[in-house]
């Protein structure tokens, strides 16, 4: 019975040529892949609800028009479940601009390729030690080199007689600074203030641990304690773009320079910074906050050891791996800025373009609207860029005009998701918007804010 089955199956294939078999094998395929499709789309469910928060990379985009060219070859008629619909819902999308996600940079880093592609064996880089003789002996040295170079580059920051001190985000590093710059001799912990509107990360990393060793005192406008005190001064500053200075100007003051913005795509750089402990962040330079690196760079030594031993304890340095990532990226924009004979191949010139179309459209959103305002900034003359330009910054600084009095919560009734001004120590009028997302949120973003009436 066997012996005459597989005899007659033999004949059977015997009648197919080997063109026939691929022409079936093809067709096998397509059914099982569209059947996937199928499964796939009824799993995401609704296009309008809360699943919709999660954006689309352009990777993921790139895979859905693939799908969708795919989809509309195979079928000609076209189902309310194409990704035609998506668009359509757009007035309904929940736009999430509460966090700084740097997203709006992908673009860019796509153009680029592979120029910023690492490959790392697996046998490399496995050490904890990166350069046991330096004061930061898990700084890799590839890396140090390319925050100098693009520091000279720009012309941002003064890099000579500073000891460089990297951090998993200048977010470990503000914790760092916190831990070298205290006392610890005195009985109580040293206030720590900053001028509100201020990063709504402060307070709540500053206290998180109730350390004894510091405390946050609030706004730094209203600190009257006698005695020594940490300002943390963020210049551009987060939330609302303003340049800023140290505001409480007493001798026994220390202050930490958050500088996460200094960079010409934000504001125009008018002189290398130049303060005792400035702290950057690959996150809103180049785009990269998953990457988790941030630099310090610290004219004291004995704070420059005390921040590496911080890190030591809290996290046995800091990934070699995101460190030559970083050290890659800051040399492409090194690069990008040294030849920008090439129409938008500068970094910082596409990403200056793209701010400057940004504020435009949502100054003239906010005009159309009537319900708001955003702050106006002094012009200034950028030394990097040659030109002069108006701030432009990451965040806007929105407030609700008129009744309004709780403006998060007016603009999560739109469907827009935002940041409260109650979390940067002012008023509930305010609010902080991320101008980092992708083009077609934001876009959608400033469209719906030209219509939005009271
Ligand atoms: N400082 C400021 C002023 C910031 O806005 C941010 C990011 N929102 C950070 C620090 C944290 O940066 P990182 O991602 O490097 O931890």
């Amino acid at each position: 019975m066997l012996q005459f089955s597989l005899r007659e199956m033999a004949k059977f294939l015997s009648v197919f040529s080997v063109r026939n078999l691929l022409v079936l094998s093809l067709a096998l395929n397509v059914s099982l892949v569209l059947r996937v499709l199928v499964l796939h789309d009824s799993q995401n469910g609704s296009f309008n609800g809360f699943f919709f928060e999660k954006q689309n990379g352009p990777q993921e985009e790139a895979h859905a028009s693939k799908r969708a060219r795919l989809s509309s070859s195979v079928s000609s008629s076209s189902s309310s479940s194409s990704p035609l619909t998506m668009a359509q819902g757009d007035q309904d999308r929940v736009i999430n601009l509460d966090h700084g996600d740097p997203t709006m940079y992908e673009n860019y880093w796509q153009k680029k390729g592979d120029e910023t592609t690492i490959v790392i064996p697996g046998w490399q880089f496995m050490s904890y030690f990166s350069d046991p003789t330096s004061l930061c002996w898990f700084l890799e040295p590839e890396f140090a080199k390319q925050v100098v170079r693009l520091h000279k580059v720009v012309g941002n920051a003064v890099t000579e007689n500073r000891h460089i001190v990297v951090g998993t985000g200048s977010t470990q590093l503000f914790q760092a600074a916190l831990y070298a710059l205290s006392p610890n001799t005195e009985a109580e912990p040293i206030s720590v203030v900053s001028a509100a509107p201020y990063y709504s990360s402060y307070p709540v990393i500053t206290d998180c641990l109730r350390s004894g060793l510091y405390k946050w005192a609030g706004d730094a406008r209203s600190f009257s304690k006698n005695g020594p005190y940490i300002e943390l001064v963020t210049s551009p500053n987060n939330p609302d773009g303003f340049v800023r200075h140290s505001i409480v100007n007493r001798s026994e003051g220390i202050l930490i320079h958050d500088l996460a913005y200094y960079w010409p795509q934000y504001t125009p750089i008018s002189s290398p910074a130049n303060y005792d402990l400035m702290l950057f962040t690959v996150s809103k330079s180049t785009g990269h906050a998953g990457m988790r690196i941030g630099w310090a760079l610290v004219k004291d030594e004995d704070v420059a050891k005390r921040m590496t031993k911080y890190i030591e304890l809290n996290t046995i340095g800091v990934s070699k791996d995101s460190q030559l990532r970083a050290a890659t990226v800051l040399k492409v924009i090194s690069d990008s800025c040294e030849r920008s004979d090439e129409e938008g191949d500068s970094f910082f010139e596409f990403s200056y373009h793209l701010m400057a179309k940004r504020w435009k459209q949502l100054r003239e959103a906010v005009h159309q609207s009537g319900l708001f305002s955003v702050p106006d900034f002094p012009p200034q003359f950028c030394n990097f860029l040659n030109r002069v330009f108006e701030p432009q910054p990451a965040f806007a600084w929105v407030k609700c005009e008129g009744e309004i009095e709780d403006c998060e919560s007016f603009l999560r009734g739109k469907k827009i998701l935002t940041r409260g001004g109650k979390h940067f120590g002012v008023s509930p009028k305010y609010v902080r918007i991320s101008m980092l997302d992708r083009d077609n949120n934001y876009d959608t973003f400033v469209e719906r804010m030209s219509t939005i009436q009271s």
